[in-house]
């Protein structure tokens, strides 16, 4: 048995299988080859398979998200057999007598590099395609485990780091936990980790020859145990049997109001990332959705998302809450949410940059598109929007003034569409020093505190170095708590937290105390928070 130490992010217990996830990025040896024929043969047989690959994902795409959104599928089988691509590759085998892999890896940075640096934002977008192709054939060639598929066993998924885009593409089923060598406990792989309530550890020495070696990930310790025990095998199943009744007996709280002794009532509400968490929002009795984190849309899509599919996704969520409220907030890429087919520019300081709402009123396209799939689902459940990292009145001012336009083209289509409450996300320092202007102009306010702990403190919230110092404790945030709950109730709105800090329950007395209205949290931490709520008193 050998137990290694790391970070936990997520409470709980994991045992099964390891598997490594390896990026397709990973560097390509170059190596001498003495046949070129038969190297031309494998790089053949490898294209074919990434084909195949390609065409049986074009088929499920298709019934998942329609035709449209799965087309990119069926281009990129169609770009693997271009002729320019194949002759390069060929050549680079024939010239230089090297592997396949390494031929294929040096034709896909020279065609993307050629594309990027072209002008139409057509082209520019295809060199993530090629690049795509490309890391496809050398998986293939490799004999690695191609993206984001972790096979048919539930197992640890173990890599050296996990991207959003890849975590939210892997079969959820199938995801015992995460341990990985690099993350931060605030990035949205972790955070995802924390909805899909599995247990995480970032921070491990990980290595590669522990595929498939029977593991424990120990959450509450932040162990991983490799080839356990069976003296500890025996422990941490009667833990995980523990956490099963201590679950089973927060069921009784199901039903129950999120209302302290004393009377003060609390929306008690989740964060999901996909209309799949909602099965999990019902099963943990939330009161409604706080942040439906709706870029993981665009994150598992290949290409833009169209207005039918996301008016079905958001019409879907709402049919399934029944009534109950569902606060979707609008895109919000950039940072550590990258979306290739956005073709973002690589950025210095991505956290500061062009993101979230600033990419929305700058591709007014891609916004509008999205308000008016929320706008028409609204017809058919409770829904409400909320824009993230705002930072002054006039984008508010834009915001809603687009709205409004939507509105009255979809009034003179005669489509329908619902009553819905608008508001924004407070996760910059200068949304909350504005507050009480902010507050004059929405319905409600939603406490990032995520973001505004990062950018109270100067802190990147991706660093894993600075993970101890990250405090959002600190009492700079909680004041902004308190001035942002002052200023929206004097100003007309109710104010919630939506952050990962509105589950933290050691302040859950303290944020009713200061006046908070809702607090949004993943789903399986409701129950514990409802519990607590239930046996305090906000009165002295
Ligand atoms: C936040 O910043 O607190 C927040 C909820 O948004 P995200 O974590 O998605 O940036
Ligand atoms: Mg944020």
């Amino acid at each position: 048995m050998e137990v290694y130490q790391g970070k936990s992010i997520f409470k709980g217990i994991a045992i099964g299988k390891l598997f490594f996830y390896s990026k397709g990025e990973q560097a390509v040896k170059r190596e001498k080859i003495q046949d070129v024929e038969a190297e031309i043969a494998r790089y053949e047989a490898a294209k074919e398979e990434a084909i195949a690959q390609l065409n049986a994902l074009y088929e499920k795409a298709v019934k998942e998200v329609g035709e449209v959104n799965a087309a990119v599928f069926e281009v990129h089988a169609m770009m693997l057999d271009d002729d320019d691509y194949v002759d390069s590759v060929k050549n680079i085998i024939e010239t230089q007598q090297v592997n396949a892999e390494f031929a294929v890896a040096t034709t896909g940075d020279n065609f993307s590099n050629m594309f990027a640096e072209m002008e139409d934002d057509y082209f520019r977008a295809r060199a993530v395609d090629v690049k795509d192709i490309s890391e496809r054939l050398v998986n293939v060639l490799s004999g690695r485990n191609e993206g984001s598929d972790i096979g048919e066993e539930p197992v640890i998924v173990v890599a050296d780091d996990l991207a959003p885009s890849e975590t939210v593409q892997m079969d959820k089923d199938k995801l015992l936990a995460f341990v990985t060598k690099y993350g931060s406990s605030n990035s949205h792989t972790a955070i995802l980790a924390r909805t899909m309530n599995i247990p995480a550890l970032i921070g491990v020495e990980i290595q590669e020859d522990w595929n498939g070696k029977l593991a424990v990930v120990d959450g509450y310790e932040g162990c991983l145990y490799i080839e356990p025990e069976e003296e500890v095998l025996v422990k941490m199943k009667k833990r995980q049997q523990e956490d099963v009744e201590a679950r089973e007996l927060l069921q009784n709280l199901r039903g129950k109001e999120d209302v302290t002794l004393d009377g003060k009532k609390i929306r008690l509400y989740a964060n999901i990332g996909s209309g799949k968490d909602v099965a999990s929002v019902l099963a943990n009795d939330a009161a409604g959705i706080g942040l439906f984190r709706s870029e993981f849309l665009y994150l598992e899509a290949e290409d833009y998302p169209d207005e039918e599919a996301q008016f079905q996704a958001y019409k879907t969520v709402a049919e399934n809450m029944a009534g109950k409220k569902v606060i979707v907030r609008t895109l919000d890429i950039g940072a550590d949410k990258q979306v290739g087919y956005f073709g973002l520019d690589k950025e210095e300081n991505p956290a500061m940059g062009y993101r979230a709402i600033r990419i929305c009123l700058d591709r007014t396209d891609v916004f509008k598109t999205q308000l008016r799939a929320l706008l028409r689902a609204s017809a058919f459940g409770n829904i409400a929007i909320m824009y993230p990292m705002i930072i002054s009145v006039d984008e508010v001012r834009r915001i809603k003034a687009i709205v409004e336009e939507i509105k009255k083209e979809l009034d003179e289509q005669g489509i329908r569409y619902g009553e819905v409450e608008q508001g924004i996300m407070i996760e910059t320092p200068a949304a909350v020093v504005i507050s009480d202007l902010l507050a004059e102009e929405v319905d409600f306010f939603s406490i990032g505190t995520n973001d505004l702990t990062q950018y109270t403190l100067a802190i990147d919230r991706q660093n894993m170095k600075l993970d101890n110092i990250y405090d959002a404790h600190h009492p700079a945030v909680l004041r902004m708590i308190q001035t942002t709950i002052d200023n929206g109730h004097k100003h007309g709105c109710w104010v919630g937290i939506c952050g990962e800090l509105g589950a933290d329950m050691t302040l859950t007395e303290t944020f009713v105390k200061m006046g908070i209205d809702e607090l949004s949290v993943s789903p399986s931490c409701v129950l514990p928070i409802r519990k607590l709520i239930r046996e305090m008193r906000v009165e002295e």
